[in-house]
């Protein structure tokens, strides 16, 4: 801001001094405002000016009284250079106090006053710099804040033992906390299995120690209103360079999260459709293949036990082996039969359906096996009929075999089956409880997948025709085990959505 560019304000009742000044200030560009009285250059100093040249004695004012006043002003940052004829230097001194730029003794010589001005107006602009400067830092920084705050990562800062030093409110809300902050509470022993500790400890240490920037999925254990939920975040972790911190800070790691428990479950699914669908075919076509020839053997055989049994006692010694090849044809229909459920469900051939009396004959047919099994199977109903729209032989054989798993969970091993029925919103709800060893968490997200299982012998496809028929019918199916037992749970809505091409 050269003089050129500059305002300024003088305030002098020394009409001859007054208009020396100024013609020097005009001659260097200056614009300037002249003031006779203290009330009339408050009146001028609404117009935002750089410097006051004030006179210490005014007709209704003192150059002191005066300066607070003026520097008050516009945007209080203008300068003042109190002007006199007689100075001594406490009167210097209390200017300078009272705000003063400087202290100018008359008479002055023009070249000198000149340069004082000058000085004050580079002040005057180097603080406005700064004023602006701090202004947009400040702006800035309550942007960035508001990002901080609003975004859904999860923004964590904390020293190298977990410790948090800052968190956003969404780090807050995912485990939570949904009021206070976290401030000094340790995330790995609050937040993280125990079981994962050590792991998250030893990644602390690798990023506080090399600096290194670590990329990791692992999960947090949220709390909220006495439930607790394990959710899965995929994390960055770097340390903060040094460069950054402040002199004397500990080293400092930033953590910022995104949630993965949606899309992980929403992957698992996709993998389970994805099986689904290339077994089904699959499937489809070993059925053809198989079917005709097993019909035509079963056929032939039927004919070979009526020959056999006209010849008499001759043919005693063939009718076991007869019976036997009988009896593998019919469980080999039967693992067709099951292939061909899971792998083309079928139409759904709708109707109402009373639930409770496919449930009563689903435990009526499952009691022997349960039995032999030492298992009880207990059914609870609702007071009245509870009726939906639906396919009656699926329904029965999703209730089949959830409870003909439960069973064999705990066959050998004694135990109890609960089959409760009830009324839900939109549908009706069934459950199948059992008291058996419960599935481990590693299998927990594979027993829908067709051919999963963990018996000798079993067919991996029980939950899997479940899982499709459950789907087809609209409905969702959730399994729970941790700790005791294995509860499922599957909902039926009132009707199923209709299908496509179907009306
Ligand atoms: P399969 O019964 O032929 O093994 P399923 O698809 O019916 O096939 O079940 C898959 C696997 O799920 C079983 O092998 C078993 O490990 C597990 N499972 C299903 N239901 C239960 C249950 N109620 N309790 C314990 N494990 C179960
Ligand atoms: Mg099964």
């Amino acid at each position: 801001m050269a003089l050129s560019e500059s305002r300024i304000l003088m305030i002098d009742d020394h009409i001859d001094l007054a208009e020396d000044l100024m013609e020097i200030l005009e001659g260097v560009g200056a614009t300037v405002a002249h003031a006779r009285t203290g009330a009339e250059a408050l009146e001028l100093a609404r117009t935002p000016f750089d410097v006051a040249l004030l006179d210490v004695k005014l007709p209704d004012a003192t150059g002191l009284e005066l300066l607070p006043k003026l520097r008050a002003a516009g945007d209080g940052l203008a300068e003042i250079l109190l002007v006199t004829g007689h100075a001594s230097i406490e009167d210097a001194i209390e200017a300078v106090k009272a705000g003063a730029y400087a202290y100018v003794l008359k008479p002055f010589n023009p070249d000198e006053l000149l340069v004082d001005v000058e000085r004050a107006l580079r002040q005057v602009r180097s603080t406005r710099e700064a004023e602006t400067l701090r202004q947009t830092l400040g702006e800035r920084e309550a942007r960035l804040r508001i990002l901080v705050k609003t975004v859904q990562a999860l923004l964590i800062e904390m020293d190298p033992e977990g410790v948090i030093l800052q968190a956003n409110p969404a780090a807050c809300h995912a485990v939570g906390i949904t009021s206070g902050d976290l401030l000094g509470r340790n995330w790995i022993e609050e937040f993280i299995p125990e079981k994962e500790w050590r792991e998250a400890i030893g990644l602390l240490r690798r990023v506080a120690g090399e600096g290194a920037e670590i990329h990791r999925e692992s999960r947090i254990v949220s709390s909220a209103g006495g439930r607790t939920r394990e959710r899965w975040v995929s994390w960055t972790l770097s340390r903060l360079h040094e460069e950054d911190a402040e002199p004397g800070q500990g080293v400092r790691i930033y953590a910022s999260g995104i949630e993965t428990t949606e899309v992980k479950r929403l992957e698992r699914r996709s993998r389970v459709t994805e099986k689904l669908a290339a077994v089904g075919t699959l499937a489809a076509g070993l059925a053809h293949e198989i079917r005709n020839p097993l019909n035509a053997a079963t056929l032939q055989l039927r004919l070979l036990e009526r020959g056999l049994r006209r010849l008499d006692e001759a043919a005693e010694p063939l009718t076991e082996p007869l019976g036997l090849v009988q009896d593998e044809l019919g469980r080999l229909s039967r693992l067709l039969h099951e292939f061909l459920t899971f792998a083309r469900p079928g139409e759904l051939q709708t109707m109402r359906v009373e639930l409770g009396s496919v449930a009563t004959k689903v435990v009526g047919l499952e009691g022997p096996a349960a039995e032999e099994a030492g298992v009880t199977v207990n059914l609870q109903l609702p007071k009245g009929p509870l009726e939906i729209e639906a396919d009656r032989e699926k329904v029965y054989q999703i209730l089949f075999n959830l409870v003909h798993n439960a069973v064999e969970a705990m066959r050998g091993e004694g135990g109890q089956v609960e089959v409760i029925l009830e009324e839900a919103e939109g549908g009706a709800r069934l459950r199948v409880n059992d008291n058996g060893p419960g599935i481990p968490e590693e299998n927990l997200s594979r027993i829908f997948e067709p051919f999963f299982s963990t018996k000798p012998g079993g067919t991996g496809l029980g939950m899997a025709i479940v899982h499709s028929l459950v789907s087809v019918h609209g409905g969702t199916i959730e399994v729970h085990s941790q700790g005791e037992g294995t509860q499922v749970e599957v909902f039926l809505p009132e009707t199923p959505p209709t299908v496509a091409g179907a009306n």
